[in-house]
């Protein structure tokens, strides 16, 4: 498999690369994306004997069929990883919650969010190449709150890479922040930005563009690299799950069309389905969930993607209060080539809005429909369900809004569960409750599982009493030199 860039080539950078090159240079001309240039077809024999695989044999297949320049027992090494999820048999459980609507639970690996699906094997396979090219990187992630975890548990203590991770300071949960503050390894450097998501998003962007960051790096002969899901080594994990679900869900009945609801922020979940689907996963149509920060429903429903007089707002699913969502890029990319994508993203930098035509946004619309959701709804989801004996958390609650307001047409949907509830337990309890009152997430974690009889996990429950080892909290200004002086250190 090879890549291509969305905003089409610099005649400076490679034109078409490999996997690993794009995995470990993801920023592309003009800054731009790499995309696969071709994707493998699955047939109806493909699907037959599908069902007899567990998830790594799938993954394998799949991995088989992209053709990326990995070494085969890399790949196994990196697969052998979802061995440590909660139930190695089935690091995906797919759990029916309404006659035909099922639920991908997608968090059951090491740091609870379905971030763990893609950066467990992605951070082996990188951290491994870097290895044997005895090459030092630096890995800059931004995040929400569950990017930064996965991100810290999969490359600590690797040899040849350093993380540097940013998360907005009160943009997270505390459960979220203390798997950052307390996670151990030599190689890694947690800072709390001042300011929200977007600005510890474009923090890194800029850090990933500036020449004397770059050239300082260089003397230090070390490369830079992005584990956010720019990088596509994540989003060829994300395609997988799609495809396992429906699998899953042909154990429980016939389907031959299905709707797939992704909760969304960054895009990187529903690109995952929109490549399966062009590979031949049959989705009638993925749904995309938000919360108020609507502007990825907005654009799905009226074609324009409107930055001014936006502010982000804060929601009780933080992972998905994004305005400035990168992997949409992919999708105009692969609907409207590179020349086009390149004008609507230099019209989103300079006017801070784009607007696609009529036909574009028909086109769009053949596999996305989208809605959002307030909190309240996302709360009086919780509870309905709670009642009913399943636990959600509210970034999955959002796909309710999608199951009840999108469909039309009688067939199956499987929603993605991106979080387990314990990373956002105030929101949960004040769900139950229906409270507003503020609580920790240690007194809401108990006094939750205790109401509704469901355990909290060890790695959860020993968090609050790690030390802390990363505390430090910096302004946006302060960022290139925080960690220059941790590379040099
Ligand atoms: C990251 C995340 C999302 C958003 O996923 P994208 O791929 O960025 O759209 C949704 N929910 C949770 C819990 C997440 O961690």
């Amino acid at each position: 498999m090879t890549f291509v860039e969305t905003r089409g080539n610099d005649k400076q950078k490679p034109k078409e690369v490999k996997f690993s090159y794009a995995i470990l240079n993801p920023i592309a001309s003009f800054g731009g994306l790499y995309v696969p240039k071709e994707l493998p077809k699955l047939d109806e024999n493909f699907f037959k004997e599908a069902k007899n695989k567990n998830y790594k044999e799938l993954s394998k297949e799949l991995l088989s069929r992209f053709d990326i320049d990995i070494d085969n027992d890399v790949i196994d090494e990196a697969l052998a990883l979802y061995d440590n999820f909660e139930d190695p048999n089935n690091p995906v459980p797919l759990e029916k919650i309404e006659d035909d609507l099922y639920i991908n639970e997608l968090y059951h690996g090491p740091t609870k969010a379905f971030k763990d699906m893609a950066l467990q094997p992605f951070g082996y396979i990188l951290s491994n190449l870097a290895k044997k090219q005895k090459q030092n990187y630096l890995i800059l992630a931004a995040t929400s709150g569950d990017t930064g975890p996965a991100t810290l548990d999969t490359f600590a203590n690797k040899e040849n890479i350093k993380v540097a991770c940013m998360y907005p300071d009160g943009g997270t949960s505390d459960v979220q922040k203390l798997q950052m503050t307390t996670q151990e390894g030599k190689n890694l450097k947690v800072l709390g930005i001042v300011g929200n998501f977007d600005d510890a998003q474009n923090a890194l962007k800029s850090l990933l563009a500036s020449p004397s960051f770059i050239d300082e790096l260089k003397k230090q002969n070390i490369k830079l690299s992005a584990a956010n899901s720019v990088n596509f080594g994540r989003i060829i994990f994300q395609i997988i799950y799609h495809i396992f679900g429906y699998i899953s869900l042909l154990k429980e009945q016939n389907a031959d069309k299905f709707y797939s609801i992704v909760p969304s922020g960054n895009f990187g979940n529903a690109l995952g389905a929109y490549y399966a689907k062009k590979m031949g996963l049959p989705i009638k149509k993925i749904l995309i969930a938000s919360n108020i920060n609507n502007i990825l429903s907005d654009l799905i429903n009226k074609g324009i993607y409107d930055l001014r007089d936006r502010k982000l707002l804060k929601t009780t699913s933080p992972a998905m209060d994004i305005l400035i969502s990168s992997n949409v890029e992919r999708v105009l990319y692969d609907k409207f080539g590179a020349s086009r994508c390149k004008e609507l993203m230099d019209d989103l930098r300079e006017k801070k809005f784009y607007e696609l035509s009529k036909n574009e946004l028909k086109s769009l619309r053949e596999d996305f429909d989208a809605v959002y959701c307030d909190d309240e709804f996302a709360k009086q989801i919780i509870k309905r369900y709670a009642k009913k004996g399943y636990i959600m958390d509210p970034h999955t609650a959002t796909t309710l809004s999608a199951y009840e307001n999108l469909r039309d047409e009688n067939l199956p949907s499987i929603a993605c569960s991106t979080a387990q509830w314990t990373k956002f337990a105030p929101t949960m309890l004040n769900a139950i409750k229906n409270d507003n009152k503020t609580y920790s997430d240690e007194i809401a974690l108990k006094e939750f599982s205790e109401a509704l009889h469901v355990e909290i996990p060890k790695s959860i429950n020993k968090l609050f009493y790690k030390d802390i080892i990363h505390n430090q909290v910096i302004e946006k200004r302060d960022i290139e030199k925080e960690i220059l002086n941790f590379i040099k250190a």
